[in-house]
């Protein structure tokens, strides 16, 4: 029988030989627990559609990111009020 930490240690990022290589592993994390077990049958596993998705999420979030003005980053990593953001628009 597989214990609580057994569970918690033996699905961490390092131990998952698909994520090894992965360029995005360290934003994403590997997958939900529940739906690499659901969809591949181990909580290691993560589906591939769950891989090709997140890689492509996290590919346009960084785009757009460097694509934002030093104001903008500011403004979106101090939580200030977006709504001024959106109302100012992209001045660039
Ligand atoms: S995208 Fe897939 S391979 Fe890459 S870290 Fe996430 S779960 Fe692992």
């Amino acid at each position: 029988m597989i214990s609580k930490s057994d569970f918690l240690v033996e699905p961490h990022i390092s131990n998952r030989l698909n994520c090894t290589n992965c360029w995005a592993k360290n934003l994403c994390g590997g997958g939900c627990h529940h739906e690499n077990l659901d969809l591949t049958g181990k909580v290691t596993t993560p589906p591939i559609h769950y891989c090709i998705l997140t890689q492509k999420q996290l590919e346009a979030t960084l785009y757009l990111y460097l694509r934002l003005t030093e104001e903008q980053r500011e403004i979106l990593l101090e939580k200030k009020n977006m709504k001024e953001l959106v109302k100012n628009g992209n001045q660039n």
